[in-house]
This record gives C-alpha cells, sequence and structure tokens, in this order.
C-alpha cells in the first residue's frame, strides 16, 4: 500500500529548540513516524530563519544544534528522512514558481506578515523579500514532497491555507495533480511565552521560551517569574501570567490540574508551590531527551543530515521535473 507522506520542519533560528516546539509538533512529528501509514520527511528549516536578521556564524551551529534536538527527542533516522532543507535547493527552486500564481496582496494578508509589520512599525523598507515569501517557500517544501499531511501548531495554519490555495492554482494553471496538504494539530493552543504578554512562546524571543536543553535550576528560575497578580477568583484567566501557569500545569502536570482550579476558585492558591510542580514536571520530561542529546556526537548528526537529503532529493527532482514540464520550462 502507497503511503502517505507527512512533511515538517522546524526553523533553525536559535540553538535550541523550546517546549512550544515538543507539544505544538515534535510529539505529533514522532507519533506520525511510528505510524506504519506514512512516510515522514522531517527538516531543519535553515532557509526559513534566513527572513529575518540572523548571523551567518551562528545559523551554520543552529542548524546542527536543532539536528540534535529532534533526534534527541526521538526522531528516528531509520525511521523518517531527516535533512537539512539547504542542502535539497530545489525548495528554493520549486518555491520560484509557485510565486508565480500568488499575489503579492494575499502575502500581505497572512497574519505572522501582519504581525511582523507592526514589529517593525510599518517600515517596510526593513522587512525582506524572503519574509513575505516564507508562506511559498513552505508551500515548496510541502508540495515537493506530495505531503499530504503537515504536523504543525496551530500557528501555523494560515500559512497552510496558503500551501492549498496555491495547490488549487498551480493545478488549474498548469494541469498539475498536486495533493492538498492537510494540517495535523491538536487542541493544544500556541504554548504562551512565560512573559504574561500573551505572545507564543517563540524562538525569536528566548527569554519568554523554556528550552530543551534547560537546567532544573534554569527552569525554575524563569518559572518563578510568570507574573501571577491575580489572586483568585471565579474564572481561570484566558490570557496572561496565571493563564500561562495554569496551562503548563495542565499540560506537565495533569494529575494536578483540579487541585489547581479548586485553589484558585476559592482563593487559597499558592503560585509558588504551583510554579515549583510545574518547573520540576517540565524538566522530568526535558531530562531524558538532555541525556540522549549529550551522547549525540556532531560527525554524526551530519551523516544523518547528508543521508537523508541524498533520499529527499530522490523524490524532489522528481517533482521538480514534472512541474516544470508542465509549466513549459523542459
Ligand atoms: P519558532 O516560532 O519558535 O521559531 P517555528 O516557527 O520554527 O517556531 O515552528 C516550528 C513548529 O513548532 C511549528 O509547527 C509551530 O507551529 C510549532 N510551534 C512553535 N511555537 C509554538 C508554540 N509556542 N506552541 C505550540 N507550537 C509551536
Amino acid at each position: 500500500m502507497k503511503k502517505i507522506r507527512v512533511l515538517s520542519g522546524i526553523r533553525a533560528s536559535y540553538s535550541s529548540l523550546h517546549i512550544g516546539n515538543l507539544l505544538g509538533a515534535i510529539d505529533k512529528m514522532i507519533k506520525l513516524q511510528e505510524d506504519p501509514k506514512y512516510e515522514t520527511f522531517y527538516m531543519v528549516a535553515d532557509l526559513h530563519a534566513i527572513t529575518t536578521d540572523f548571523d551567518p556564524n551562528e545559523l551554520k551551529k543552529y542548524r546542527i544544534e536543532v539536528a540534535k534536538d529532534y533526534l534527541a527527542c526521538g526522531i528516528d533516522p531509520n525511521k523518517s528522512t531527516l535533512f537539512l532543507q539547504a542542502d535539497v535547493h530545489e525548495h528554493l527552486e520549486l518555491a520560484y514558481y509557485l510565486s508565480s500564481v500568488i499575489s503579492v496582496k494575499r502575502l500581505y494578508l497572512v497574519p505572522a506578515f501582519k504581525d511582523k509589520k507592526k514589529d517593525y512599525k510599518n517600515h517596510l523598507e526593513r522587512m525582506s523579500l524572503a519574509l513575505l515569501d516564507y508562506p511559498v517557500l513552505m508551500a515548496a517544501d510541502i508540495l515537493l514532497y506530495k505531503a499530504e499531511v503537515v504536523p504543525i501548531g496551530v500557528d501555523q495554519l494560515p500559512h497552510l491555507e496558503v500551501a492549498r490555495e496555491i495547490v488549487r492554482k498551480m493545478n488549474l494553471k498548469y494541469k498539475l495533480n498536486l495533493p492538498k496538504p492537510q494540517a495535523r494539530y491538536n487542541d493544544i493552543n500556541a504554548i504562551p511565552n512565560i512573559l504574561g504578554t500573551g505572545e507564543k512562546m517563540s524562538k525569536s524571543e528566548p527569554e519568554g521560551a523554556i528550552f530543551l536543553n534547560d537546567s532544573l535550576d534554569v527552569i525554575k528560575r524563569k518559572i518563578s517569574k510568570i507574573p501571577t497578580l491575580t489572586a483568585g477568583g471565579e474564572k481561570i484567566p484566558e490570557k496572561g501570567g496565571v493563564y500561562t501557569l495554569y496551562l503548563l500545569t495542565k499540560l506537565f502536570v495533569p494529575e494536578k490540574i483540579n487541585q489547581f482550579e479548586n485553589e484558585f476558585f476559592n482563593g487559597t492558591i499558592r503560585y509558588s508551590e504551583k510554579k515549583g510542580d510545574v518547573s520540576e514536571a517540565i524538566f522530568n520530561r526535558l531530562k531524558p531527551i538532555q541525556e540522549k542529546r549529550r551522547h549525540l556526537n556532531d560527525d554524526i548528526v551530519i551523516g544523518i543530515l547528508k543521508t537523508g537529503a541524498e533520499k529527499a532529493k530522490i523524490i524532489a527532482r522528481e517533482t521538480l521535473k514534472e512541474v516544470k514540464e508542465k509549466m513549459g520550462l523542459l
């Protein structure tokens, strides 16, 4: 039986992944890897890391570090094709072909771009073309492998919508038969950062993130800073520090969530105690990952990535040939 292809990637914009990436993406990626119905392609998205300011020396390091995180979390190179996006330059070529069917206006409307525009105070001259193009490259990542399933966090859904639109237009305009990718996400909303600002945890804001390689002391220090001013009330807040602590309790210490709620409602909640529970539980989840990571050697990891890229290229070349033929370029 033909396996259903799966593609996912994580940006190499920091030296380590965070617990948002773990719960929002990697857990699902591993589940699919273990299911024989699927053929899984997982990449370190190093090309997506150049959309905003970056240091080439750091990027060189980060892409290997992120690959190590993948492996330490349980991505198994015997079951999944693990590779560096930049090693398969076909991603870039396909992205250019895809850009012929999507308008600049549509890309301006992508929520992540609009958010970034706010960060840049509408200074479009400071925003790169690569940033606008991000969803097109993401569509190319998926379509190159004709992936039908894309495990992602909810924050990526609007990007997947662009990919689906591109598929529709490519198929119509060039008589192709590319499959429409489906997002695979769970009901975990994006994990918020621990600063209580309501933004999602992200590598681009390291002070708000808990990284997979943080020690127990670091985790405790970071968690202790979650702003928790509300003493209790009738309803758990839907944003802010108390919400963050509540969500982390739900995800990492589910057996204590009822107690959290009861104490919040009757006003006896002691946040320092809850923060201690959450810190310990997060560390317990991360400890085996950190242990496994310590034993990963750079040369072996680089070898795994090279083998993965060679495997990925076989499929990538086939798709490109098909697209170029239909577009009159071959
Ligand atoms: P980051 O914003 O940290 O750079 P990426 O954009 O590389 O993360 O996203 C990699 C994957 O991790 C995507 O599937 C994304 O949806 C998921 N992800 C990122 N941040 C979070 C979060 N805070 N909560 C849940 N999932 C997340």
